[in-house]
């Protein structure tokens, strides 16, 4: 079977290698790109959210590629992240494209349909195969946020601007082919070394922001017009509230989520409102008690739940004197705005750190 999938940060490379190492040819996405946006905003409902509209980019980038199956996974309730396969696929019917499609539950939530959806992925290989399979991407995806966190680190502290993101980009070319644990280890020592090596002052102490919100517009860098990047070359020391391993444990392995986030929440949000919503509340409290400058919060615009945690953002900002900056994101948002109220939020911080300003202000 000829596989596409969406193109979602680092997980791109590990889908890759599940779907080639069970014996099908991957149509692997090439990261989203205008084209893919404006080409899912057409045939999308207008209301659709934007990880909704360049998924569907994606698909019919692969379709148009020679794609004849197309996998996709989604939340459970009670945000309508569980209801886009289905309505995915039948915006692609609709257009006239003959493919089969496999949908991925959360496996506690579905177990049967899990296991269907995985039977038919797994072909003619054997069940300890998919096992051993699914094994090695983890293990390889352990390396991506390894390196990943390795780089928020250096960014803000590098010498020359844009060394560290280029070391990146060749640390995430060698780690791509790696198959076997060998290859894969290799290459990840490979990729290390590359980002150790990047010239910088480690007596530099840069600003720390953590980045909360939505899981597709925290992990696609298209989808963040690539804030991490520019915060760090803002001088800021980023981490996100969701890496992919940590996601795997809390989300996909569980269905209580991240409790520690999801308890701090509590006293101002006691419900799961779908998606990271509460996570988002929780988030915000956990980076001001670990002594963040800031937060920015991705929000795709008419995401549920990220507009019922913003409403309550002054409360929490205010309370524990954290600045927030929410970005709500659209194919409408430019990248120059994207820019300048990064800038100003970076001179916010600065401020504050020197002591010019001395209040949690808020940035919405
Ligand atoms: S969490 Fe928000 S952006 Fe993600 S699928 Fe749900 S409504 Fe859409």
């Amino acid at each position: 079977m000829k596989i596409t999938y969406g193109h979602m940060g680092t997980l791109t490379p590990i889908i890759e290698l599940l779907v080639e190492d069970l014996g099908h040819e991957s149509i692997t996405p090439a990261r989203p790109t205008r084209r893919t946006l404006m080409l899912g905003a057409k045939h999308a409902p207008e209301f659709a959210c934007i990880p909704f509209k360049i998924v569907l980019g994606t698909y019919l980038e692969g379709l148009e590629r020679g794609a004849d199956l197309l996998m996709s996974g989604g939340g459970y309730g009670p945000c309508r992240a569980g209801l886009y396969g289905e309505l995915h696929r039948r915006i692609l019917k609709d257009l006239g494209y003959d493919f089969d499609f496999i949908f991925f539950w959360p496996p506690l939530r579905k177990p049967a349909h899990f296991y269907r959806e995985l039977k038919k992925l797994k072909g003619k290989h054997s069940w300890p195969h998919l096992w051993r399979t699914i094994k090695k991407g983890y293990h390889k995806l352990k390396i991506y946020d390894d390196l990943e966190f390795l780089a928020q680190s250096r960014r803000p502290r590098e010498n020359f601007p844009g060394s560290t993101s280029k070391a990146f980009e060749k640390a995430m070319n060698i780690m791509g082919p790696a198959r076997t644990y060998p290859e894969i280890d290799s290459a990840g020592k490979e990729a290390r070394g590359l980002l150790e090596n990047v010239p910088a002052d480690n007596n530099r102490t840069p600003l720390r922001v953590g980045i909360i919100g939505e899981i597709y517009v925290q992990l696609e860098p298209f989808a963040n017009f690539y804030v991490e990047e520019q915060l760090g070359h803002l001088g800021v020391e980023v981490r996100r509230s969701i890496y992919l391993t940590s996601y795997t444990r809390h989300d996909v392995l569980s269905t209580r989520g991240d409790m520690g986030s999801r308890t701090l929440a509590m006293p101002y949000l006691s419900q799961k409102v779908g998606g990271h919503g509460q996570n988002s509340i929780g988030d915000i409290i956990r980076y001001s008690r670990l002594g963040y400058d800031g937060v920015v919060q991705l929000a795709p615009f008419s995401c549920i739940p990220e507009i019922v945690a913003k409403s309550l953002v002054p409360r929490v900002s205010k309370e524990y004197g954290i600045p927030v900056l929410t970005l709500f994101i659209d194919e409408h948002t430019g990248a120059t705005g994207v820019q300048t109220r990064l800038e100003a939020f970076v001179d916010l911080m600065e401020q504050r750190r020197s002591g010019t300003v001395r209040t949690g202000a808020r940035l919405a």
